[in-house]
């Protein structure tokens, strides 16, 4: 269960949308291709407002001490990794640390992540997400409609495309609108960036 209150609603309406756009591919000719154990996704660079990650540090702080420090420390080397990339990128200083502004990552910034930085999510354990219940919103509205293998960065075929179905496009847009309602005035980031931010915060109280 969500721990923020906007949370607590915003996730299972995004999960419920999200479910009828799926069953809705599934009964037509491009069937979504997501399965769990596949973890190709969460290679990407994703962006994230406060409270999302905030959502993520209270899972983390949830865990027994010992797997709580593991936690840390697996957040704090991915963050790292991240800002390094970031430093070294011509259009990356404005995700370097948590911002005020939320600024679409450009489109050159994220080919380059997956390809440069190489590494998952944190979060990811044996291909599976393991704070799946908590995780942000754009890893609620990625599915694609083509083989799992395209989605790897370093997939032999480069002609194949990855497909977004279109109606997951527009629930997407649909989506970033609200979200810029519902977290305005908040910092957005890279997520291992801003999870380690909020743990470093509620370290401080
Ligand atoms: S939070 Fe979970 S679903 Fe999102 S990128 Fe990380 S491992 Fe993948």
């Amino acid at each position: 269960m969500p721990y923020s209150k906007t949370n607590k609603h915003f996730y299972p309406m995004i999960d419920q949308l999200m479910a009828g756009t799926i069953d809705e591919l599934n009964a037509g000719k491009s069937k979504v291709t997501c399965r769990s154990g596949c973890g190709y996704c969460c290679y990407l660079l994703v962006e994230i407002s406060w409270e999302e990650a905030s959502e993520l540090a209270h899972w983390i702080h949830k865990q027994p001490k010992a797997k709580r420090e593991e936690w840390i420390q697996r957040i704090k080397q991915h963050a790292a990794r991240a800002r390094k990339f970031f430093k070294s990128h011509k259009h990356g200083k404005n995700f370097v640390a948590p911002s005020d502004e939320h600024e679409d990552v450009p489109d050159d910034l994220f080919a380059d992540y997956a390809d440069e930085v190489n590494k998952p999510c944190p979060f990811l354990v044996k291909n599976k997400c393991v704070a799946y219940l908590h995780r942000p919103t754009p890893c609620r509205l990625h599915v694609v409609t083509t083989p799992p293998e395209i989605c790897s960065h370093c997939h032999e075929d480069e002609e194949q495309d990855i497909k977004v179905p279109r109606k997951i496009v527009s629930l997407q847009k649909t989506v970033g609108d609200l979200m810029d309602k519902l977290y305005k005035d908040q910092r957005w980031g890279q997520m291992s960036i801003m999870v380690e931010s909020v743990l470093k915060s509620i370290s401080k109280k």
